[in-house]
């Protein structure tokens, strides 16, 4: 069968690698000239099966209020009016406001374990067989506060996620040290943490585009530098997608525009996937959540952290990648812009630089470009759903599905979302409870602990 990818993203790419592994012909088309140069890019580098708690909480509607006019706030929502692409925003926001409840986080936390667990295990295959190197460190994810009110709540999120099969221990600021030495510089301002064990780090754009290659060794074509225009149904069915050539040709003239015919259609085009699916008729509340990094050089390697880690305070991950410290947060419902030059844009980034100077002082280099002039930060839109749960799975429309709305979890989820699917495509019911798109209710009892996925 003949299977058109749609983005080469995370998802797409790992989309495409389970498919051509399931013996199918490939095509993936992406608008940019590589693999993972857009959302995938440079992200907080953090596989957190065990950290996976959705936005949606019943805190979230009073502390995004009170953020709203906040430029550094974590969380902030920035309503455009709600006509058009803006009425979007405010249909995602209600469906957000619904799930801010005990029972709908539950329930979206079960799922989001679940499809954890099974890509950490898809993630660990992928790699003793390719041998991808991408500045991977197997050294857990450590959380840590500076506020003892907020610590106090870290028990109760700890035991709701034991009992979902995570392995979170609470500990105190003496043992939080002897795990990651490099928090002993922001000393008494942390009252404690917590930690778990088997989640890991890693460069997300470096794994995309080395399985990005492996997927062409394997047959795979991909068109980068496409555009894709238009997906045409007949029918009821799918049966090309309209592509444009965006090289510019020796006279000057734009590219061409052609129909790639083919048997089946998977949409991984992150945030555009909404647009491009509505224009078809298949209405996925998927909405772009901007997030921001930085990417400083490290000056003094032996004080530079190993163990990923989550600040509390100012909603912040930290990884690092080789010899540099990766600082990325903060999510702003807004809309697609991706300018890094606005107030709101400026002071974010800036206060990412300031943090890793607080909590690091003096051990990377926190000036705004690098060594080869490269900017530091960078910018990103999170394909986000209003539980935090990806839609992957089969759209009303035959033959075309959807593997898109992965939010802050992509990394994460990316090796078993692309699993699943291709699974799926396949004919086969995956390993996991998870309410695919499409599909009915997930199987009982089958949520995998992420100890058995590392089996
Ligand atoms: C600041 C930040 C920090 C994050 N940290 C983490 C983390 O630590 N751990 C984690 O698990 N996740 C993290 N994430 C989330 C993760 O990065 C995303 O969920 C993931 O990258 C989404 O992958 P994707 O393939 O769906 O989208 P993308 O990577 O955006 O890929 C979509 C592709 O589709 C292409 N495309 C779109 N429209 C078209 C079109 N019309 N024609 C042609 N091509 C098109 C684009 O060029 C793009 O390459 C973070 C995100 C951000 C922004």
């Amino acid at each position: 069968m003949h299977i058109t990818v749609l983005g080469a993203g995370i998802i797409g790419i790992s989309t495409a690698w389970h498919l051509l592994e399931r013996g199918h012909t490939v095509t993936v088309i992406d608008r940019q000239a590589d693999a993972a140069l857009e959302t995938s890019f440079a992200n907080a580098a953090q596989i957190s099966v065990s950290y996976c708690e959705p936005w949606a909480n019943r805190e979230a509607p009073l502390k995004a209020l009170k953020w709203m006019f906040s430029k550094e706030a974590p969380l902030l929502f920035r309503p455009q009016l709600p006509f058009g692409e803006g009425w979007q925003q405010w249909r995602w926001g209600l469906q957000f406001l619904a799930n801010c409840n005990d029972a709908a986080f539950e329930r979206n936390v079960q799922q989001l374990v679940a499809l954890g667990a099974y890509s950490h295990g898809a993630l660990k295959d992928i790699v003793a067989s390719t041998g991808i190197a991408y500045q991977r460190l197997e050294r857990g994810i450590a959380h840590y506060y500076t506020d003892q009110k907020s610590f106090d709540t870290a028990g109760d999120a700890a035991a709701l996620m034991r009992k979902h099969g995570v392995a979170r221990q609470v500990v105190d600021r003496d043992t939080l040290f002897r795990i990651e030495p490099a928090l002993r510089a922001f000393g008494e301002r942390i009252v404690g943490g917590t930690f778990t064990p088997s989640d890991e780090s890693g460069d997300a754009r470096i794994f995309t585009q080395e399985l990005a290659k492996r997927c062409v060794e394997r047959g795979a074509e991909i068109l980068y530098g496409h555009a894709v225009d238009r997906l045409e149904v007949v029918g009821g069915a799918i049966k090309s997608v309209a592509i444009r050539d965006l090289s510019t040709r020796a006279d000057g003239q734009n590219g061409t525009s052609r129909k790639l015919a083919t048997d089946q259609v998977v949409v991984a085009a992150g945030s555009y996937s909404a647009p491009l699916l509505r224009s078809v008729g298949v209405d996925l509340p998927i909405y772009p959540g901007k997030g921001y990094s930085a990417t400083f050089k490290i000056l003094k390697p032996e004080l530079a952290p190993q163990v990923s880690l989550l600040d509390d305070t100012v909603k912040c991950a930290m990884s690092r990648l080789g010899d540099t410290l990766r600082i990325a947060g903060t999510i702003e419902v807004g809309n697609y812009d991706l300018t890094l030059d606005s107030a709101v844009a400026r002071a974010r980034c800036q206060m990412l630089a300031r943090r890793v100077e607080q909590v690091f002082p003096g051990v990377c280099d926190t000036r705004n470009v690098d060594e080869g002039g490269n900017p530091a930060y960078w910018t990103g839109l999170r394909p986000a759903t209003p539980t935090n749960i990806p839609y992957i799975g089969q759209t009303k429309v035959r033959g075309l599905w959807v593997n898109a709305g992965h939010g802050t979890l992509g990394w994460t989820h990316g090796a078993g979302s692309g699993k699943a699917l291709a699974e799926l495509m396949t004919g086969h019911e995956p390993a996991l409870a998870f309410r695919f798109l499409g599909s009915p209710a997930p199987r009982a009892g089958t949520f995998p602990a992420p100890a058995a996925a590392t089996a």
